[in-house]
């Protein structure tokens, strides 16, 4: 996904790139856990799809992002890959 600031090459060449980008975050004001697994979903299905998984998931293990959809994996699994609590 993309972030703010200086945006790393592999970003250019994701598949969540224009309209998607917004359901790789949580909507400001909440959702229930049926649409957020709906919204993970879709977001997991199109990050299977994309070219820079890899990087993408490296990026934002590497900043220790929580937040969003990143290489297809969702915030709680990146937390728990952190060794995060959820
Ligand atoms: S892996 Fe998913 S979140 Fe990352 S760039 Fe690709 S489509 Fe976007």
């Amino acid at each position: 996904m993309a972030g703010i600031g200086t945006y790393p090459e592999w970003q250019v060449r994701g598949a969540c790139r224009g309209s998607f980008a917004l359901d790789f975050f949580p909507p400001p004001a909440g959702e229930r856990r049926d649409e957020q697994r709906r919204r993970e979903g879709r977001t997991k299905t199109i990050c299977a799809n994309c070219a820079v998984a890899g990087e993408c998931l490296d990026y934002a293990l590497a900043l220790r992002d929580v937040h969003g959809i990143w290489g297809g994996i969702s915030e709680s699994e990146r937390r728990e890959l952190m060794g995060l609590s959820t």
